[in-house]
């Protein structure tokens, strides 16, 4: 009996191993996870789980009992410590000691792990990180009416742990080396839409400063500014867990470098989600995406690879996000360097508007913000990549399919 392994259990690993069961793979599934929790989504920790309005329940990707009725032998707290790639095997360690696993075809949905800080203080309890439930679990207790909170980073983590500090009446200060928020994902137009939201509840930003130590009480930055602290919060980007992957010799580069049918250097191993640097079609370049659409259908595409189907994964790259009472959904990659001009189809100061992005006319990127049911016909206008007569863009009284 064929067994397929998947190192990292969660959203792209179990969307895979239900992929694998959807059809009809009835080999062995091995589903290793280090930590010590089922798989779970990511985006409510910064969101409905860390302000309280999601139940633990609700984060979990199955119910416990999916995984023995799928025959998915779903080990917790097992991390996979090497990879050889000659022999198919793969060494774990987990609460019942070291062992190895052979695999016949392997996955890696490893992920992302936050980038630390490291300074004067950073390694003290009051220095907190945003990736797993328990991270969320101490923000959450640490977020009190009053918490003076210090926030490292105007990324979407930043921002939403922002949002979520200021709605539990936390007084929040943003520290960004950058000239504004969300430079490298949005750029500086939409980026200070987001500021401008975020001051309006009442968050302060610094702009081009960062911490460089953490005293009980106090976050001093680069411009010798002393910021009374109870809490910093670091959300200054995340890394991909390639190291594995690299150890084994498979060829790495901002994450495990896959072809576009998700498949790695190496025989019969593939990588999905947050750690793979996958080639585009669409794009014509390799990405690597830390969004959870990508971890949702990243799972499934690779599960279907590896059962040998033809496979080019070449999603309109998706994400979404909550803020106060904005919600939006982007999708393309608007960094900068990418476009050359930006459009609005509506007011943005309404915070009920959508944005394009273009490049030679055309649209790469595009935002829905508090408008609904349209992120399907932006990834449409996306894909066509054709120019577009900027008057017929922003009339909101044309529909986008009729673009
Ligand atoms: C707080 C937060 C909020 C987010 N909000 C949004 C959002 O609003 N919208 C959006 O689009 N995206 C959001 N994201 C991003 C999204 O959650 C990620 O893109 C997604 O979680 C990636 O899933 P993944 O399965 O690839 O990897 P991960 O979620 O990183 O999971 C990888 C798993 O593998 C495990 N692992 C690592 N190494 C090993 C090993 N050697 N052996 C065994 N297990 C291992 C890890 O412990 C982890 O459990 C958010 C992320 C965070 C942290």
């Amino acid at each position: 009996m064929p067994s397929y392994v998947i190192a990292g259990a969660s959203l792209a690993g179990a969307k895979a191993a239900e992929t694998l069961r959807d059809e009809g793979f009835d080999g062995e599934i091995v589903l290793l996870g280090s930590e010590p929790e089922r798989p779970y989504e990511r985006p409510p920790l910064s969101k409905g789980y860390l302000l309280g309005s999601d139940s633990r329940d609700a984060v979990y990707v199955h119910p416990a009992d999916w995984y023995p009725e799928h025959g998915v032998d779903l080990r917790e707290g097992v991390t996979v410590t090497a990879i050889d790639p000659g022999a198919a095997t793969v060494a774990i360690s987990g609460p019942e000691g070291d062992g190895e696993l052979s695999y016949d075809k392997l996955l890696l949905t490893t992920g992302a792990s936050p980038r630390r800080l490291n300074f004067p203080g950073s390694d003290r309890e009051e220095v907190l990180y945003l990736r797993t439930v328990g991270d969320s679990d101490r923000l959450r207790s640490a977020f009190q009416p009053g918490t003076r909170v210090v926030m490292a980073g105007a990324g979407w983590i930043g921002l939403e742990t922002a949002a979520a500090a200021r709605t539990a009446e936390c007084a929040v200060t943003v520290l960004e080396p950058q000239p504004g928020a969300l430079q490298d994902q949005l750029g500086p137009e939409l980026g200070a839409v987001f500021a401008d939201l975020h001051r309006a509840h009442g968050v302060e930003f610094r702009f081009g400063e960062i911490a460089v130590e953490f005293r009980p009480g106090m976050v001093i930055t680069s411009g010798g500014a002393e910021i009374p602290a109870d809490v910093l919060v670091v959300g200054i980007g995340a890394a991909p867990n390639d190291d594995l992957a690299a150890r084994a010799g498979l060829e790495t580069g901002n994450g495990v470098l896959t072809d576009e049918a998700l498949r790695t250097s190496a025989p019969n191993i593939f990588a999905a989600g947050d750690v793979a640097n996958s080639f585009h079609p669409l794009l014509g370049q390799r990405v690597r995406v830390e969004h959870w659409a990508n971890a949702l259908n990243g799972g499934p595409a690779a599960a279907r690879s590896m059962l040998g189907q033809a496979v080019s994964y070449d999603p309109v790259p998706y994400f979404y996000s909550d803020q106060y009472d904005l919600g939006m959904e982007c999708a393309g990659l608007p960094s900068p360097g990418r476009y050359d001009q930006v459009l609005y189809r509506g007011d943005p100061a309404t915070l009920e508007f959508i944005a394009f992005w273009l490049s030679g006319g055309a649209v790469i990127a595009g935002m829905n913000v508090n408008v609904w049911d349209v992120n399907d016909d932006l990834q449409s206008l996306i894909r066509a990549a054709r120019p577009i007569d900027p008057a017929r863009l922003t009339n909101p009284d044309i529909p986008l399919t009729d673009l």
